[in-house]
């Protein structure tokens, strides 16, 4: 077990410890909620000034070529693309994680008209099993089957994402997108719990989409983004033909043909301010070691685990490489406890019905804010202070 003193020795230690630095962090909180949503780069306010005075106040419309909003999906598209294991040309960036869940399944249907089966994840953020549910009735003719069957060979397309909301439980992903490409369907990776925290790697999928305002700290709103496997771009179709997927968009034809590669997976005119707030983050990225990442990471996630220990249920994979950078209790009163700890200054979230959720960031969190959490919750746990009264009323946002 550590004690303070040697988690400030790791700190010192620490290869990645100046990235601290580069985000705002307010005073007395430790935050352990950036895979919820991620802190604010230092780099970001100014970034957002030039777009909002710069660009958007000078240039007025002009800024759609001169400050190249108009490419914006693409150019950042090709800056999200290695950390995801892709290349250039490959992703595409903006609108949401479920409206791009809706993009690449429709399109994975698409491409195999003869199988009438979608493989989803009924334990996956809700969001993603909700629009494969909506799709499916939109359809008409589609089963919906749960992963936990484990039967693919009838299956269009399997719908996962790498880590688990709840308990980040990590799936492996090359052995999984092999196995379903074994049984003829198409595999659709979402990212969203991995990427920014650990070495994502979808180049072997058919497709893969995320979001850009967790761990990778792009700020409230931010765009998502879709991958496209190259081996599909001449045939996927995105069946949200909006004018930017168009071939030429500024021609005002009144029928839509579809655009080569990946801009074909464009939907509509880019949320400029937000992208603005993603390229600010991304040239903190563009300097990290993903492996240092993920190595402090695992340290971080299994030094709270041990200075629990059996104060409360783990919920999380015990075993470092089964899970990803957050770690998950479970508890009847996960709440109030929950609350509580907020109270004293340490921010997890909770997740309907019992567990406490702790996310790790390694670029801004230290060894030293591990050792002071996992503190803190022992206390709240000992002395019961979650039985206050005041902790009991649910606010909207968990
Ligand atoms: C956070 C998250 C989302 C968010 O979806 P939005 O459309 O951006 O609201 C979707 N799927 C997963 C797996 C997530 O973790």
């Amino acid at each position: 077990m550590l004690d303070r003193d040697r988690c400030r020795a790791l700190d010192a230690e620490d290869p990645l410890r100046e990235f601290r630095r580069e985000f705002v962090l307010p005073e007395g909180v430790v935050y352990l909620v950036g895979n919820s949503l991620g802190a604010l780069p230092r780099g970001t306010s100014e970034r957002v000034r030039r777009a909002v005075e710069d660009e958007w106040g000078t240039q007025l419309v002009g800024g759609w070529n001169s400050a190249g909003w108009y490419d914006q999906p693409l150019t950042v598209g090709d800056r999200l693309a290695p950390l995801i294991g892709a290349g250039p040309g490959q992703v595409v960036a903006g609108n949401t994680t479920s409206i791009a869940v809706f993009q690449a399944v429709s399109a994975a249907l698409r491409l195999r008209p003869d199988r009438k089966v979608i493989v989803s994840d009924a334990r996956n953020f809700p969001t993603d099993h909700y629009m494969v549910q909506g799709l499916a009735r939109l359809l008409g003719g589609y089963e919906v089957r749960d992963v936990a069957e484990g039967r693919f060979d009838d299956a269009a397309v399997v719908l996962l994402s790498e880590v688990d909301y709840r308990t980040g439980a990590r799936y492996d992903v090359p052995s999984i997108t092999a196995q379903v490409q074994a049984a003829g369907a198409l595999m659709v990776w979402d990212v969203c719990h991995s990427v920014g925290a650990l070495e994502v790697d979808v180049s072997a999928a058919d497709f893969a989409v995320g979001c850009t305002y967790k761990y990778l700290n792009a700020g409230p709103g931010a765009p998502a983004f879709i991958y496209v496997n190259p081996r599909h771009h001449a045939t996927a179709e995105n069946v949200l033909s909006g004018w930017y997927g168009h071939a030429e968009p500024f021609a005002f034809e009144a029928d839509f043909r579809r655009a080569e590669g990946i801009r074909r997976f464009a939907v509509s005119t880019p949320h400029v301010l937000s992208f603005a707030a993603l390229d600010a983050a991304l040239d903190v990225w563009e300097r990290v070691p993903m492996a240092q990442v993920r190595a402090k990471s695992v340290a971080l996630t299994s030094l709270f685990i041990d200075l629990i220990g059996d104060a409360l249920e783990l919920a999380s994979p015990r075993e470092a490489a089964e899970r990803g950078s957050q770690v998950s209790f479970r508890h009847p009163d996960g709440y109030p406890i929950m609350r509580a700890l907020i109270d004293r200054g340490v921010h997890g979230d909770f997740r309907a019905p019992d567990i406490l959720r702790f996310g790790f960031a390694p670029l801004y969190l230290r060894y030293v804010d591990v050792h002071d959490a996992a503190t803190t919750l022992l206390e709240v746990l000992d002395k019961e202070l979650w039985r206050d009264e005041k902790y009991a009323q649910r606010l909207a946002v968990t």
